[in-house]
C-alpha cells in the first residue's frame, strides 16, 4: 500500500479532524466492491462462535458489551446542526389490516414532494419503502443510490443485495421485513443527506414507523441511528445495546455499503444482528445465500 507524503497526511488528518468536530465518525470508500464482499458468510458466523455473550441485553439498562467495551467512555458529540425531535406518539395501534392502506397515504401525502432541495438535484423516483406493513422487523437506511432512485424501491443496489443475504442469514426473507430510508429522494453523488432535507423527510418515516410499530428496529449506518435518536453519537458509542425508539427496541449496526468496502466488519454487523434475533426469537438460517 502507498504511503501518503507527510504533508498530505497532515492535510486529511486536520480532515479527519474537522469532520470529527461535526461528529462524523464513519467514512465510506468509494468504488466498486468485489463479488465476494456481497456475501454475507454466516456459517462461519454462527451463534456457537461468534464470541457475543448471549446474556440478554436489557432496554434502558445499558450494559457494558464485548461488543463495544468502550461503550460508556464515548462522549456525545453535540451536533451543530440540531436534529428535530421525534413527533409525540400518537396513541393507538393500527390494526394489522388496515396497516397497507395506513402507509398508501401516507405515501399520498407525500405526493410529487418538493418540501425540500432533494426534489430539484436529480431525483427520478421517489423511494418510499419495501416490505411487510406487518413486519416485526424494520431496516432503515439513509438515502436511496442510483439503483433505488431509477427503481423507486430501497436497497435494490449492492448494499441491497447485501442486506437481502443479512435477512435470509437471520432466517428471514426481505418480503417479511419492512424497509426505508431517512430520506426518500437520492442525495446527489450519494452524499450524506443534509439536516434540512433529513429533519423535513423524517415526520414520514415517523409516520411509517408508527403505523408498522415493529418489534425491532434496525439502524444502518450513522444516519439512520442520528436521525432515529434524535442526537449525533459515534457509531461505536451506539452498537451493542438496545435503544427505545418509540416502543420500538432499536439496534445500531454497520451500513450494508460499509460492510462492502470493509467486510472484516460484518463478524460485528452479525453480531448486532444476533441481538436483534434474540429479541425476536429467531434462529439463524442454515442456508447461506451469495
Ligand atoms: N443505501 C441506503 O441507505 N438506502 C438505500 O435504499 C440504498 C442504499
Amino acid at each position: 500500500m502507498s504511503r501518503l507524503s507527510p504533508e498530505l497526511e497532515e492535510i486529511v488528518q486536520a480532515r479527519l479532524r474537522y469532520y470529527r468536530d461535526l461528529g462524523v465518525y464513519d467514512f465510506y470508500r468509494r468504488g466498486e466492491p468485489d463479488a465476494e464482499a456481497l456475501q454475507w458468510p454466516a456459517e462461519t458466523l454462527t451463534p456457537a462462535d461468534d464470541g457475543v455473550e448471549k446474556e440478554q441485553p436489557r432496554l434502558d439498562a445499558p450494559v457494558p458489551s464485548p461488543l463495544n467495551p468502550s461503550l460508556d467512555s464515548e462522549p456525545v458529540i453535540p451536533a451543530r446542526k440540531p436534529v428535530a425531535p421525534p413527533p409525540d406518539l400518537v396513541p393507538g395501534i393500527v390494526p394489522a389490516a388496515r396497516r397497507g392502506a395506513a402507509l398508501e397515504a401516507i405515501r399520498a401525502e407525500i405526493g410529487d414532494c418538493t418540501r425540500c432541495p432533494l426534489a430539484f438535484e436529480g431525483r427520478h423516483k421517489i423511494v418510499f419503502a419495501d416490505g411487510d406493513p406487518n413486519a416485526r422487523l424494520m431496516f432503515v437506511g439513509e438515502g436511496p443510490g442510483a439503483d433505488e432512485d431509477a427503481q423507486g424501491l430501497p436497497f435494490v443496489g449492492r448494499a441491497g443485495q447485501l442486506l437481502n443475504n443479512m435477512i435470509n442469514a437471520m432466517g428471514l426473507k426481505r418480503e417479511q421485513v419492512y424497509i426505508a430510508n431517512v430520506v426518500k429522494c437520492r442525495p446527489p453523488q450519494n452524499r450524506t443527506p443534509e439536516p434540512e432535507e433529513a429533519n423535513t423527510c423524517m415526520q414520514f418515516l415517523w409516520q411509517q414507523i408508527d403505523v408498522v410499530r415493529p418489534e425491532v428496529l434496525v439502524a444502518l449506518g450513522a444516519t439512520a441511528a442520528t436521525y432515529l435518536l434524535g442526537r449525533k453519537t459515534s457509531l461505536a458509542s451506539l452498537r451493542g445495546r438496545l435503544h427505545d425508539v418509540r416502543g420500538s427496541k432499536l439496534i445500531v449496526t454497520y451500513h450494508p455499503a460499509y460492510l462492502l468496502r470493509d467486510p472484516t466488519q460484518k463478524k460485528e454487523a452479525w453480531k448486532d444482528l444476533q441481538v436483534a434475533m434474540t429479541e425476536l426469537g429467531l434462529k439463524a438460517s442454515s442456508r447461506v445465500e451469495s
